[in-house]
């Protein structure tokens, strides 16, 4: 979608610390780390939320989860503990409207978040 960061990053037209690129998904650090390892796992394809999530698409989410896994093993965080966010909407926090879960992981975290 043109205007939109996360489709530019997705094409490669950017400058960013690329973890995983793939056919459908690509992974890559947080430019502003909310922790040691903070990477963001974004569909290629222009996915406003996961409000919007719908079929064949539910099938590319879990793709996303499985992703994070692996890169929480190659991050060294598997062990020690990680967490998934995907903020969606405004309550939330969400600031760019293309899908994305944060893997946040490298020190402890308190429940509630802020
Ligand atoms: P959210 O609030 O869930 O929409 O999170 C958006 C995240 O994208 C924030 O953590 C930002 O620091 C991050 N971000 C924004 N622009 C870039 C960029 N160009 N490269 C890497 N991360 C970015
Ligand atoms: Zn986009």
């Amino acid at each position: 979608m043109e205007g939109c960061i996360f489709c530019n990053i997705a094409s490669g037209e950017t400058d960013t610390d690329v973890v995983v690129d793939r056919e459908d998904m690509v992974a890559f650090r947080d430019i502003n780390p909310q922790a040691p390892v903070h990477i963001l796992i974004v569909p290629k394809e222009h996915i406003t939320s996961i409000k919007e999530i719908e079929g064949e698409q539910c099938a590319l989410l879990l793709d996303m989860f499985l992703l994070a896994n692996e890169i929480a093993v190659d991050e060294g965080v598997a062990q020690s503990g990680y967490r998934l966010v995907i903020n969606t909407g405004e309550d939330a926090g969400q600031e760019i409207s293309h899908l994305h879960i944060h893997l946040l992981g490298g020190r402890f975290m308190k429940w509630p978040p802020g």
